[in-house]
């Protein structure tokens, strides 16, 4: 089951009840952490059987439904403060500070036609909330195949989850194989005729610039209020919290133009494994901020690809930088932005690479129907389609959306 978190602003200020309601579950959730400490269990069922019964006489108002799921909320957060325990980061007890209700899919019904929110509080009180809809919640609103999830209540907004089943991958028709780097996907599209076959580029060259400027703006926020740890702190999350915005952003788009791409061509994605342990020690720190953005785009482009049933196939990238498609040679180290061997083959270093994974690939067993027909030698001189770079953004999705994934 492949699940979407789809955020909808609220059209008009909370009700005074649904308010009520936010402390009410507040409270549960830390109550619930505190029992599940003590008892030492962290599943919904546990922490119902042990609390249930003292918090119906503690919130004799809350409607049933409600408080189960205040347990499962208190339950992840053990989860995860026993993982954070495990791991041996020193942490607090878990505290949810944020006024946030979850309600389960039967404890809440969304009019799907006129974006309204039924939402029972207690017996014989229901609040109604007008969410705000745009042309691209109306995508998930009126696709009768997917079904609804649990909603996500804040101050000023709620959370929709919806889910569908994973749908059958189509059976490609060419293949397209994407190096990912720091500031772009480089790779080339192969199909069954070679006529077919173009290099590629999705450039995101701010990624790697808003990354750094970020970096900067915190240490020096840091060294200026190395009195004040606490404001330094506070500052220096809100800078945390705008950088992710960003790039996340970025890397939605990015992911969006690949695969409508991957999709009109009927392709299956390529990408490499990436592997390997981030480094904790901060000498490393620029190798950290280098992985940290391919691995979510990566996680991003495969989940989207999932969602609409793009197949991904994923390759073993050793060598992949380093060898040369056409003799096979190995060069001792990376060279500047060509690839050169001494065979006479060069090409662009990224998308020498993409070739690598497209070979590692077929290796392994990938071909599509009519098989897979191209002259790498084509590489050389075809002109590079752009399948994305900034200027685009203008084109993209509304802010506050964003995407959830999980499957269960
Ligand atoms: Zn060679």
């Amino acid at each position: 089951m492949l699940v979407k978190g789809v955020v909808f602003r609220l059209d008009s200020d909370l009700p005074s009840e649904a308010k009520f309601l936010l402390e009410d579950f507040r409270l549960a959730v830390n109550n619930a952490i505190r029992a599940g400490l003590q008892a030492r269990v962290t599943s919904r069922n546990a922490l119902s059987k042990i609390a249930y019964k003292s918090f119906r006489q503690e919130h004799p108002d809350v409607y049933a439904k409600h408080l189960v799921s205040a347990f499962e909320v208190a339950g992840s957060a053990l989860k995860n403060h026993n993982r954070r325990m495990r791991k041996g980061v020193s942490c607090k007890v878990p505290f949810v500070k944020r006024l946030m209700m979850k309600a389960e899919n039967q404890a809440y019904e969304l009019d799907r036609e006129a974006g309204i929110v039924d939402l029972p509080i207690r017996a014989g009180c229901h609040v109604n909330l007008k969410l705000v809809v745009s042309q691209y919640h109306r995508k998930y609103l009126d696709d009768r195949k997917l079904s609804l999830g649990s909603l996500t209540l804040l101050q000023d907004r709620v959370i929709v989850a919806f889910r569908k089943e994973a749908p059958r991958p189509y059976a490609p028709e060419s293949v397209l194989s994407l190096d990912t780097n720091e500031r772009s996907l480089d790779g080339v599209l192969v199909g069954t005729d070679s006529s077919e076959e173009a290099t590629v580029k999705a450039l995101f060259p701010d990624v790697a610039i808003i990354q750094l400027r970020h970096h900067d703006r915190r240490r020096r926020l840091q060294k200026k209020k190395s009195h004040d740890r606490r404001t330094a702190r506070s500052l220096c999350r809100r800078e945390g919290a705008r950088e992710h915005h960003r790039i996340d952003h970025r890397m939605h788009q990015v992911a969006n133009a690949v695969l409508s791409f991957a999709e009109k061509q009927k392709s299956a994605l390529i990408l490499e494994e990436l592997k390997g342990i981030l480094p904790k020690r901060s000498k490393d720190l620029n190798r950290r901020l280098s992985m940290w953005p391919r691995r979510k785009l990566h996680q991003i482009i495969e989940y989207k690809a999932a969602w609409k049933g793009v197949p991904v196939v994923k390759v073993n990238p050793r060598y992949s930088s380093r060898k040369c498609p056409i003799c096979g040679r190995i060069q001792d180290s990376r060279m500047g932005a060509e690839f050169r061997c001494e065979c006479g083959w060069r090409l662009d270093r990224h998308i020498n690479a993409s070739l690598n994974l497209l070979q590692t690939a077929i290796s392994k067993g990938l071909d599509v129907a009519g098989g897979l027909r191209f002259d790498p030698g084509a590489f050389q001189h075809d002109v590079m389609m752009i399948l994305y770079e900034p200027a685009m953004a203008a084109r993209s999705e509304p802010n506050g959306t964003s995407c959830i994934g999980e499957r269960a």
